[in-house]
């Protein structure tokens, strides 16, 4: 199912009387099928607009529709929905199998729904009730937890707990799954496990899915789409990998990035872009004279063997070893600073001249602000 947002609003009115204006008129396509991770920094107003889609928010301004229908006003359990909350939010006391068909025996809609499909008789259960346990097993193997069905959640581990509540949300076969934060309580084996298992078993279902998260690799790793919000507005949504070559703006470019990145200052005279002084690059398409701001990764600057031509020069002026990353910082001729990852020469020493180059086309130019 399609999702589209039109020009979204959420504004909660604070104590203080000036209100928070969470999310600021968003405009969004989210194309049927599609995984997507609603990414940005903390406070930035995914939660909200998770909310909002699953109804649990009202709106302030603005229309939510599914597919074509205008389901702005339309109450949660009404949606087709199935939620994923970032602390399981399992019912402690039942069993998992009796957590997971929770919400087919618990509301009326959805009993009405079964005994209507169980009517038609699209499975081969022999009773209604043999029906409802088909689709428990049916969601438990999916997220492969059968094993665990009569255990109570606390004797499972956060993954597994987590499986449970994915299990929980698509029993009923959603149109749309929303999660938020699904990954934040594990630790970081897990997340991956967990966040590749995300990946299988949307792929499996097909199902719309809307996964918000504040961890970029996350999102990139796994979504068809990313969406990235800052202040309560969109800043870009793309394919990760669009979104990482042609960030929308600095903002962004720092977001999704591998590495970090070195903003340094530059300009654009006669068609040519310059780092610092130093002439660099002809504009592949002219542009006009300006002080820009030139991104560059720390990830995509390397050691040149020698002056060759596009290549820059610079002096080693310390050198760093976080984890298992080890980075050299540059002084440029300018006098600029810039750092870059130190993959091979363990060798460098401080005042070094190098010669770096970086291909043209990871470059990133952006208007000073
Ligand atoms: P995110 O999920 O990106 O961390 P949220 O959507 O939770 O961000 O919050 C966006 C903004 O809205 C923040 O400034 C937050 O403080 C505010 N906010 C969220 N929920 C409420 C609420 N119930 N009442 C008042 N302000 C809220």
């Amino acid at each position: 199912m399609q999702v589209r947002l039109e020009q979204l609003t959420k504004a909660f009115e604070s104590r203080k009387k000036d209100s928070v204006i969470a999310v600021n008129k968003l405009d969004l396509t989210i194309e049927s099928g599609k995984l997507i991770g609603l990414l940005g920094p903390s406070g930035c107003g995914k939660s909200t607009t998770l909310f909002m889609v699953a109804g649990i928010h009202d709106v302030t301004d603005g229309k939510i529709y599914f597919d074509d229908r205008d389901v702005t006003e339309l109450s949660a359990d009404k949606r087709g929905i199935g939620l994923v909350f970032q602390n399981y939010a399992l019912y402690p006391h039942l069993s998992v199998w009796d957590n997971i068909a929770f919400p087919l025996l618990n509301s009326k809609d959805m009993k009405k729904r079964l005994k209507k499909q169980f009517a038609e008789q699209h499975s081969n259960s022999p009773n209604y009730k043999a029906y409802i346990n088909k689709l428990v097993e049916d969601a438990a193997k999916l997220v492969e937890i059968t094993a665990y069905l009569d255990r109570k959640p606390g004797e499972l581990s956060g993954g597994q707990q987590q499986r449970v509540a994915i299990a929980r949300a698509i029993v009923k076969s959603p149109s749309i799954l929303l999660m938020d934060e699904p990954l934040s309580n594990l630790d970081a084996r897990l997340r991956i496990q967990t966040r590749d298992e995300i990946k299988r078993i949307q792929q499996q279902t097909g199902i719309t899915t809307i996964m918000v998260t504040h961890d970029q690799e996350e999102a990139l790793a796994i979504s068809d789409e990313v969406i990235v919000l800052k202040d309560g507005l969109l800043q870009q949504q793309g394919a990760p990998q669009d979104v990482y070559d042609n960030p929308a703006n600095q903002f962004v470019a720092e977001f999704i990035s591998r590495s970090q990145i070195n903003m340094v200052h530059g300009k654009i005279a006669t068609n040519k872009l310059y780092l610092g002084q130093e002439e660099w690059f002809p504009l592949p398409a002219p542009l006009m004279d300006q002080e820009v701001t030139i991104g560059l990764r720390y990830e995509n600057i390397k050691h040149a063997m020698e002056n060759i031509e596009r290549s820059f020069t610079a002096s080693v002026t310390a050198k760093a070893r976080i984890g298992g990353i080890s980075t050299v910082q540059v002084r440029l001729a300018d006098g600029q600073q810039i750092t870059l990852l130190n993959d091979h020469d363990e060798s460098l020493r401080e005042s070094e001249r190098l010669n770096l180059v970086v291909k043209p086309q990871s470059i990133l130019v952006f208007n000073q602000k």
